[in-house]
């Protein structure tokens, strides 16, 4: 097999050639296994609302009774606290379940749609279809939750998958391969691990969905490997999210909401706040006061405090860093590579030029610009890549609605931090280099569905008009028809 690796320069990413020297096609291992799923899936197993109900099901019952071992697992990965990962990595699970299995029945029944007198008589209606075999590509910052949401949109569409969690965060994957298993229908779901090899294996089979969470330049790969078979994506990606900070904002509250949105997990969360613009006239009252809120959070010594968890890798610690050099710490700074520890840590007045300012984060370091006006701080927001999350903290409406009505990003909150992710009527998903397409709720099941029209005619009732030859008569009689 000649899986060459190459350089994509564009992206700085190994991508790994799908060519073949010997006959075997790359990925071949693999395709057996993506074919008995088609068949299951051709079978019209997986469609029944019964089935999906029994997956769901046997879905809570495995968090349910394993949320010892998922939070064992995020603890040896991401040194995440019991309660942490309770939260983020189950809890949003189950409410997901009991959203999906409540709605479930009226989410797959035919949408009825009104009909047009040319086509008179006729009804017409849109079903959710499953769009068939899927494959979901899993990220380690949240590598449990991250993993097992989209599997439920699949579940709950009707449709068998792949599911690759991330190699990095090692024991949840490990995990997620033990357990699902002795859970769910082996006949429609399989557990696939490994890394950039194993991903770039399964990416050149054919799947009907691709489902990726993970950063912007493997986004890329998956996209352009679904498009050598025209399959739909969904890409979860992440980018700069900005924290917009004015002199009307509650000050307390707001230091203190921005801590914990972006400390928790050690900001590796895709929606963390990755700096903060705030007005002049507040920046020494709200730095003193998210320095007190940090405290409060994780004390003076988070080294050693159960509820501060460690960076994914030693590389990420290292690079996170960098980022630091020739940079104005005014807070923590506090680094051990060997211990995978970054202190909650701010940064003054980077400037807008520097890697800190340019790239994603990812990590707890929070730089702090000041800027004189509400408007610059939005121009500045809109002058680069669309964000995954944007966060304004104010009093001032008319503030609020210039921020939502110019700053372009996937999810907004207004005087918060990631609250929108527990509302399930509100998709979530970036736009542009942040991603494409949602879930959550209703859209964890249509992100795995097709819109099927249908329309149903009788044989009663023809209207010839449609028929040559056309006669001046027939054109004009249609002309009242079909405006
Ligand atoms: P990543 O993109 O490096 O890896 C994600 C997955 O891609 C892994 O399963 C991995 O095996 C696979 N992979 C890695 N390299 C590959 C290659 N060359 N070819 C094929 N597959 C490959 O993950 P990351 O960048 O470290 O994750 C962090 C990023 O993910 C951040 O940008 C963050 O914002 C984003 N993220 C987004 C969300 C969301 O829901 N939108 C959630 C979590 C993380």
């Amino acid at each position: 097999m000649s899986d060459k690796a190459v350089q994509d320069t564009s992206c700085d990413t190994t991508v790994v050639e799908f060519s073949s020297a010997n006959g075997h096609q790359f990925g071949e291992q693999y395709a057996s296994q993506v074919d008995e799923l088609r068949t299951v899936f051709q079978s019209g197993k997986t469609k029944s609302y019964a089935w999906r109900i029994a997956q769901l099901d046997a879905m809570k019952k495995l968090m349910q009774k394993h949320a010892a071992d998922i939070q064992a697992a995020v603890n040896l990965d991401l040194g995440k606290s019991k309660t942490e990962a309770k939260f983020a990595e189950i809890a949003l699970g189950l409410s997901e379940i009991a959203y999906l299995r409540k709605n479930l029945k009226r989410l797959m029944k035919p949408q009825k749609v009104s009909s047009p007198l040319a086509a008179f008589p006729s009804s017409s209606y849109i079903k959710y279809e499953p769009l068939g075999v899927a494959l979901i590509i899993g990220a380690w910052n949240y590598p449990f939750h991250l993993t097992i949401a989209p599997l439920l949109g699949a579940i709950a569409a009707g449709c068998c998958a792949v599911i690759k969690p991330s190699e990095l965060a090692t024991n949840t994957s490990q995990l997620i391969a033990k357990l699902l298993p002795e859970y769910i229908d082996t006949d429609a779901f399989i557990v696939i691990e490994g890394g950039k090899e194993e991903t770039s294996q399964l990416l050149t089979l054919k799947f009907d969905k691709i489902f990726y969470t993970g950063g912007e330049q493997v986004g890329k790969i998956v996209m352009s490997a679904a498009s050598r078979h025209l399959t739909p994506v969904t890409l979860e990606l992440g980018g700069k999210s900005p924290c917009l900070v004015d002199s009307s904002a509650d000050i307390k509250t707001s230091a203190k909401r921005i801590a914990w949105g972006k400390f928790i997990n050690l900001g590796q969360t895709c929606i963390a706040p990755d700096y903060v613009l705030v007005e002049a006239s507040v920046k020494d009252a709200f730095v003193e006061e998210l320095i007190k809120q940090i405290e409060v959070q994780y004390g003076k010594q988070p080294k050693t405090n159960s509820d501060y968890g460690r960076i994914i890798n030693s590389r990420h610690c290292q690079r996170l860093a960098g980022y630091l050099v020739e940079q104005d710490v005014i807070y923590g700074g506090d680094i051990d590579i060997q211990a995978k520890y970054i202190s909650p840590t701010l940064v003054m007045e980077p400037s807008s030029q520097s890697q800190i300012m340019s790239e994603e984060i990812f990590g707890p370091i929070l730089p702090i610009k000041t800027m004189s006006s509400t408007q610059e701080m939005i121009d500045f927001v809109e002058a680069r890549p669309h964000p995954l999350a944007a966060y304004v903290f104010t009093k001032d409406t008319a503030f609020q609605s210039n921020f939502e009505n110019q700053v372009t990003a996937g999810n907004i909150c207004v005087n918060d931090i990631s609250m929108f992710m527990v509302n399930h009527q509100l998709p979530f998903g970036g736009v542009g280099t942040s991603g494409m397409g949602g879930y959550n709720g209703k859209y964890s099941f249509t992100s795995f569905c097709y819109e099927k029209s249908v329309m149903k005619r009788s044989f009663r009732l023809e209207n010839n008009l449609r028929y040559a030859p056309y006669t001046s008569f027939k054109t004009w009689l249609m002309s009242k028809f079909i405006r």
